[in-house]
């Protein structure tokens, strides 16, 4: 492909609830551009975009997939993103370095969930779109019908430069409502007369709201003049650049009918990346905030949005060039991570496969293999014009799963994987919980961490179960006790002897474990009370009731005696870790369990049934609050309630409910359920 100017390019993100046609449309964008010889169907698995075996395998997109075509002397290069939000995180991605939008509706199922959910995040990032009513040839397909409940959901700024001629076995075309001629097939032709009174009263729309756009064209409008069909089009790519106006286009991907006029409005009306919103940068010398400048001479500025982890070739890094120029061969710096990084082949993708290129100039999206130190968010720059550009905000995993390796193959090779993984996709995120010892592995939902699992096994080869986590209880005692404890033998020649009494104090929650020391009169030497504090704090590691660790207690060595022969280290610890767990058992122990404070924003309509099933989960209501046109609540909920939260959400407000969750404090459990801990505790240890 040949190189292209900044002006001359349209980096475009396709976004819709899943299954509206973007993978459709986007492999009929490419075949009519002539950019593929042979059109992919999703049912055969067989598209430039989903070509990932789990994409294949479930038929939805988890990647975004990018797929640059040429379009009458413009570079436009499709987006593809996922639909399904457990995949939100390469949506996330895939805006960010895109200057316009398409959202895709379906004309028979109309505004869906995930239609409401990608239009929050175009309209908070401000991006100019366009609305793609596709499916026209389906049956039940209603244009008015979608139209009208897109401009209930997303405001009357939405308005139709085109309508379909017919629709479901009689979709035949379009009438333009710019031009107002007809195009049947390849041919332009008169509006049908049938759609006569239709194409006027929705061009009368048209020229209302354009004539919005522009005080001169207001004028004209108001006084009956003729509006010309190039002043509506530079009223159009104003307002769609200035996010006052969202045209609508229909069509059907897979009939390839409107294809060619979605190509031409991209041209048309999105904006090229000079013309796009500003992306600002951190100069690290100066540390101002400044605007780039999209021109191929100016200082570069790189963002690296994904990372993929290839077996076979390495780590690919794939970066959107926002200012200046990056060559193949060449040395550039990274200034997150302050280092310089060498630069191999650029080469430009298209799904799977890959061009080489000499250089790549601002508003260009390309990649790189074998990066070093560089990772997702960070930016690439010149060392004497060091940039920072602020990295893509990826939301916080809400669903976790312990790991558990199948062989200790998989074991071994889980730690060097686990990172590589994470560092493919940022919404995903790795722990060790320190009380139970399981490898968390955290996401977007049960989804998410499936395809994680399954691209563990099949990049590299790793097996493992995912499970529910255990649950990081802890122990506590209720009542002050004191206990004693002299560890005394007498073998032969040397013997053992320690001896100390402890006082155990039950503390305030969230106050962790204590020990100190209130000897008096040297009975146990000082040499020896670090010795009884490593006993202790053993001890404490493993509950009385169900072997859980000890907190929120204040150990207290008071007293104990002393054999100038006998005492050493060994026997004053053991004397301590014994006196513990006597006074453990004297102390009234109970089970602590984690709570969370939870924050789900739902629609109205959800608040009784997402409260009705909250208290079904022993949670504590502890206000509601309107936002954005929805309502926060607030609540603490048991850790052990809540694991599967993410998949209940979703389908108490399908899919229309987000939350976040986040460790508050421990709470004594309810003895019913601690007696059924203890239970299974103790049948696990035998
Ligand atoms: P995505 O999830 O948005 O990428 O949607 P896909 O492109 O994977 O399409 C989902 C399903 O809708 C597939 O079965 C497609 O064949 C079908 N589809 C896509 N576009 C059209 C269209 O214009 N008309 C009809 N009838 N079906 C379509």
């Amino acid at each position: 492909m040949r190189s292209y100017g900044t002006e001359e390019i349209r980096n475009v993100v396709l976004l819709s609830h899943y299954g509206a046609g973007k993978t459709s449309l986007s492999e009929a964008a490419l075949f009519i551009s002539g950019a593929i010889s042979r059109l992919g169907k999703v049912e055969d698995g067989a598209t430039t975009s989903d070509y990932d075996p789990e994409e294949i395998k479930r038929k939805i997109s988890i990647n975004i997939s990018l797929l640059p075509f040429q379009w009458k002397g413009i570079r436009i290069s499709l987006i593809d993103a996922p639909g399904y939000t457990d995949f939100v995180g390469e949506v996330k991605a895939g805006m960010h370095v895109a200057d316009g939008a398409i959202i895709l509706l379906c004309a028979a199922s109309g505004v869906e969930v995930g239609t409401e959910l990608v239009w929050k995040y175009v309209e908070d990032q401000a991006i100019p779109r366009l609305i793609f009513i596709n499916k026209m040839d389906r049956e039940n397909a209603n244009f008015r019908q979608t139209l009208e409940q897109g401009q209930s959901n997303f405001g009357r700024k939405c308005v139709p430069v085109q309508l379909p001629i017919g629709s479901y076995t009689d979709f035949q075309g379009m009438v333009n409502l710019v031009t107002m001629r007809a195009y049947i097939g390849e041919e332009e032709k008169d509006i049908p007369s049938s759609m006569e009174s239709e194409a006027n009263l929705f061009r009368d729309k048209l020229m209302e709201a354009v004539a919005e756009i522009d005080d001169e064209l207001m004028v004209k409008y108001l006084e009956g003049e003729e509006i010309t069909s190039e002043e509506v089009h530079q009223a159009l790519r104003r307002g769609v650049k200035e996010n006052k106006i969202v045209p609508i286009l229909a069509g059907s991907a897979l009939q390839n009918k409107g294809i060619i006029h979605l190509l031409d409005a991209i041209n048309e009306y999105l904006p090229s990346p000079k013309e796009a919103r500003k992306v600002m940068v951190t100069n690290m010398l100066t540390h101002q905030t400044e605007g780039v400048e999209p021109e191929g001479s100016s200082p570069l500025a790189a963002l690296v949005f994904k990372t993929s982890a290839d077996p076979y070739i390495g780590k690919l890094t794939c970066f959107r060039v926002y200012s200046g120029s990056i060559y193949s061969n060449s040395q550039v710096w990274n200034a997150s991570k302050g280092q310089s990084e060498r630069i191999g082949q650029l080469l430009v993708l298209r799904g799977k496969t890959q061009e080489t290129v000499p250089q790549l100039i601002a508003g260009d999206i390309g990649a790189v293999a074998k990066l070093a130190v560089t990772g997702t968010g960070d930016t690439l720059c010149n060392k004497d014009h060091p940039l920072i550009i602020a990295p893509i905000e990826f939301p916080s995993p809400v669903f976790s799963l312990a790991l558990h390796p199948k062989t200790k193959a998989d074991f071994d090779k889980l730690g060097t994987i686990l990172p590589r993984l994470v560092d493919e996709d940022p919404t995903l995120k790795v722990h060790k919980e320190p009380d139970t010892g399981e490898t968390i592995l955290s996401g977007m939902g049960d989804s998410h961490l499936e395809v994680a699992t399954e691209r563990m096994q099949r990049k590299f080869g790793v097996e493992v179960t995912a499970e529910i986590p255990k649950a990081p209880y802890k122990e506590t005692i209720t009542v002050l006790t004191k206990a004693e404890y002299k560890h005394k033998k007498q073998t032969g020649g040397h013997g053992q002897y320690g001896h100390v009494l402890l006082e155990l104090e039950p503390l305030p929650r969230g106050s962790g474990f204590e020990f100190t020391a209130r000897v008096v009169g040297g009975s146990v030497p000082k040499n020896y009370i670090p010795a009884v504090e490593k006993g202790v704090l053993e001890a404490r590691q493993e509950g009385i009731l169900a072997r859980y660790p000890v907190v929120d207690v204040r150990v207290t060595l008071y007293d104990g005696s002393t054999h100038p022969v006998d005492s050493s280290e060994i026997s004053f610890k053991i004397a301590g870790a014994q006196a513990v767990k006597k006074g453990l058992s004297q102390g009234q122990s109970v089970l602590l369990e984690p709570i969370m404070h939870l924050n789900a924003i739902v629609p109205e309509a959800f608040i009784g049934d997402i409260i009705a099933d909250l208290n079904t989960k022993r949670a504590k209501v502890l206000g509601m609050t309107p936002q954005d046109g929805k309502q926060l609540i607030e609540a603490e909920v048991p850790w052990a309630e809540i694991l599967r939260y993410a998949i209940d959400l979703k389908s108490i407000t399908r899919g229309r409910g987000s939350y976040t969750a986040e460790f508050s404090h421990y709470e004594e459990l309810p003895s019913h359920l601690a007696q059924r801990i203890i239970a299974e505790r103790s049948a696990e240890k035998s």
